[in-house]
Parts: structure tokens; sequence; C-alpha cells
């Protein structure tokens, strides 16, 4: 594995541990040649899936590229970064079993909406924000709204 630090491809594994309940294999590695340290993950890869985009455009299903956009809505919120980790192989396992290797865009911005609602309101609120490409602030009150539980009929 190279370094991401120095670009050296003889690095050494340190140590290797389950993670995320059995799911993956998270190992410590350390770069001889500069000292940087690093961590990777090995995860079982059922099938290889396809992106389909609202453009028609076709592209590999990339882990790391949704990783990257959960966390930006999770920054700062008090979930564990383990939780955060189960959700994200949650929601891959489930693209991964759905039967399909083609999936739309769509599809998987719903499911992400879906488990982030029941873990994180704020962390919802905020992907929904982008993925539905809010235009203007009357959109995100709109939505906002939805999730407010209605107030008690008046007697
Ligand atoms: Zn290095």
């Amino acid at each position: 594995m190279r370094c991401p630090f120095c670009g050296n491809v003889d690095t050494q594994v340190k140590d290797s541990r389950p993670a995320e309940d059995h799911v993956a294999i998270r190992r410590r590695r350390f770069c001889p040649a500069c000292g940087g340290r690093f961590t990777t993950y090995e995860r079982v890869q059922l099938r290889d899936l396809v992106v389909i985009k609202t453009s028609g455009r076709r592209e590999d299903f990339d882990r790391d590229k949704l990783e990257r956009s959960i966390r930006i809505a999770m920054q700062k919120r008090p979930i564990e970064p383990e939780r955060i980790d189960q959700m994200i192989s949650g929601i891959v396992r489930r693209l991964e079993s759905m039967g399909e290797t083609d999936i739309p865009s769509k599809v998987i911005g719903e499911i992400v909406m879906e488990a982030l609602h029941r873990i994180d309101t704020v962390a919802y609120v905020r992907f929904a924000s982008v993925y539905k490409n809010f235009q203007d602030p009357d959109d995100f009150d709109k939505f906002v709204a939805e999730l407010r539980p209605k107030p008690p009929a008046e007697e």
C-alpha cells in the first residue's frame, strides 16, 4: 500500500483488527521512509456497482465519495465515528443486495437520507439540502417544517 504522504510503496502493517462488528479489517500502517502513519480498511465487495447519474452518465460506485458526503453532513455532530462507519457499511450492503448492478443516483440519495434520518436529524437536513439542491430559503423551510411534529389539535 502506497504511503499517502510520501508515495513510498513499501509500507508496513503494524496492527490488524476487526472493525465495524467484523464487517471490516482495520489495518494501521507505518511508512518507514517518512515515518507517516495511516489506516486502511479491508471490506468484502460483493459486486461492482455502477451509479447512473441524473444526466444519464455512468460512473463506478465509489464508497469513499459516499463516505465523504456523509461525513460532511455529520460534521461536528455528536455521533460516534464507529456508528457512522456502520451506517455507511449498512448503506453499501443494501445497495449491493438490491439485485441490480446499475443504481440510479436518486435511489442512493434516498437510501442515505433514510439512514441519516434515523441517526441524526441535523445531518439529515444538511445532506438533504445538498442532495435536493435547495435553491432558496423557502425550499429549506418547507423541508424542515415537514420534519416537525404536528401540533396537537386544539380541544
Ligand atoms: Zn511515507
